[in-house]
C-alpha cells in the first residue's frame, strides 16, 4: 500500500484508507498494521487486560438467527437455564478470584417471568459481592422498561451486537420478523439509560464485503460506542446459513478478524475491544493475537462444563472441558507470555465512556 506508514500515523484515517488497510495482503504490511494498532492501544488504554467472567445463563432462545447454533428451531439442542443459586455461586467465584466483572449472556427471552428473574439475579449478585463485581449484560433486545429495571438493579454495561451494519445483509441473515432498525433503537435506548454500550459484528459472513466492514467501523463511530465485541463468523452445521456459499476460508476469517480489531483500534482509539473466543476457535493463539492487534478485554468462560457444551453458538468452541480454575491459570500464563498485565479486581471501564462522564 502506498503511504502505509503515513496512514498508520494519521490522527484520523479516512474511509478510503480504512478500506485499503482492511485489504492489506502482504505479511510485512499486515504486521505493521498490528504494530501500529498496538502502539495506539498502549497510548490510549495501556497494556492491562481486563477480565469479564462469562456466564452463559441459558441457551433457550425465542429467535431464529440463521447463523446461530442455539436458534429456536434447532431441535438438536438440549436446552438449559442455570438456577439462581448456581449463578450466584459463579459470580461469587469471579469476585473471590478478583475478576472485576462478569457478563451474563443468554438466548433472547422477553417474558415477564424471565425478565423478573434477571432483575432479581442482578440485585442479588450486587448484594452478595458488596457492589464490587461489575455486571455486563448480553441478553438481546428488550423493552426500554426492562433495560431500565436491569440498570436500576445494578448492571452497568450492555453488549448487543448489530451483527452487520448493512440493513440489506442483516435481512439475509435473519427471518423477516427480526428487525435491523429495532436493534439500532435498542442500542440508542441503552445509551440514553446510561449503560456503557458495546456492539460488534461477525466477520467473514457469507455475502459480506470488505466495504461492509468499513461501514461497520463507521457505524461504531456514529453511534459513539464504548466497547466492541466482534469476531469471525464460524459456521454451525445445524443452521440455515451453513449451506450458503462461503466467501472466506478459515485463514481469511482469522486474518480479517484481527485486521478489524487493529483498524477499529486505530480509528476509535480509547474504547474497550474484546479478543473473542471465536478467534481462538480458528487458531490456538487467537486470543493472544487479538490482544497483540489492539484488543484489551478477555472473557474467560465460567459456565459449568456440562452446560458449556450445550451453549454452542458455533462449532469448535475451545476450552469445553476446562475448569474455571484451569482457565484462570491458562489465560494468566498466556497473557504474561505476551508481556501484558491483568487488571485484577477492577471494572476496567472504557476510557471513552469515562471521558464522556466528566
Ligand atoms: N442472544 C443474544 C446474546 C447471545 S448470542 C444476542 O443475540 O445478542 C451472542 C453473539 O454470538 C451474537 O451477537 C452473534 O454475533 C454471535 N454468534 C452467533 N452465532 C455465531 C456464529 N455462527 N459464529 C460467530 N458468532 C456467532
Ligand atoms: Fe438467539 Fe442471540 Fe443466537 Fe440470535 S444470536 S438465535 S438471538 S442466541
Amino acid at each position: 500500500m502506498r503511504d502505509l506508514e503515513k496512514v498508520l500515523n494519521k490522527k484520523k484515517i479516512n474511509k478510503r484508507e480504512l478500506l485499503e488497510l482492511l485489504n492489506l495482503s502482504s505479511t510485512p504490511e499486515i504486521k505493521k498494521l498490528y504494530q501500529a494498532a498496538y502502539r495506539t492501544k498502549l497510548k490510549y488504554v495501556g497494556n492491562t487486560v481486563y477480565f469479564r467472567g462469562l456466564i452463559e445463563l441459558s441457551n433457550l432462545c425465542t429467535k431464529n438467527c440463521y447463523y446461530c447454533g442455539i436458534r429456536k428451531s434447532n431441535t438438536k439442542n438440549e436446552r438449559y437455564t442455570l438456577e439462581k443459586k448456581e449463578v450466584l455461586t459463579l459470580a461469587k467465584w469471579a469476585n473471590d478470584n478478583d475478576y472485576g466483572s462478569i457478563v451474563l449472556q443468554a438466548g433472547e427471552r422477553q417474558d415477564k417471568k424471565y425478565t423478573a428473574f434477571i432483575t432479581e439475579l442482578i440485585r442479588q449478585i450486587k448484594k452478595k459481592t458488596h457492589d464490587k463485581l461489575g455486571i455486563t449484560l448480553s441478553l438481546g433486545e428488550q423493552s426500554a422498561a426492562t433495560y431500565k429495571k436491569w440498570f436500576a438493579a445494578g448492571a452497568h454495561r450492555y453488549l448487543l451486537r448489530i451483527e452487520t451494519s448493512s440493513p440489506k445483509l442483516y435481512k439475509k441473515l435473519h427471518p423477516a420478523d427480526h428487525s435491523f432498525h429495532k436493534r439500532v433503537n435498542c442500542l440508542r435506548t441503552l445509551k440514553k439509560i446510561g449503560y456503557q454500550v458495546g456492539t460488534g459484528v461477525m466477520i467473514g459472513l457469507p455475502g459480506q464485503t470488505i466495504a461492509n466492514l468499513v461501514k461497520d467501523i463507521l457505524f461504531f463511530k456514529k453511534l459513539d460506542i464504548d466497547m466492541i465485541g466482534m469476531g469471525p463468523y464460524i459456521p454451525h452445521a445445524d443452521t440455515p446459513l451453513f449451506h450458503a456459499p462461503q466467501l472466506f476460508d478459515k485463514k481469511d476469517r482469522l486474518e480479517l478478524g484481527l485486521k478489524m480489531i487493529a483498524v477499529t483500534r486505530l480509528y476509535l482509539k480509547d474504547i474497550n475491544i474484546a479478543s473473542t473466543t471465536a478467534l481462538q476457535t480458528l487458531h490456538n493463539l487467537g486470543r493472544e493475537l487479538g490482544l497483540q492487534a489492539g484488543a484489551n478485554i478477555i472473557m474467560p468462560n465460567l459456565t459449568p462444563r456440562e452446560q458449556r457444551k450445550k451453549y454452542l453458538l458455533y462449532e469448535g468452541k475451545p476450552c469445553l472441558d476446562d475448569s474455571q480454575e484451569f482457565c484462570k491459570k491458562c489465560l494468566g500464563q498466556r497473557i504474561k507470555k505476551i508481556g501484558e498485565k491483568i487488571g485484577y479486581g477492577q471494572w476496567g471501564d472504557s476510557p471513552h465512556f469515562k471521558k464522556k462522564k466528566i
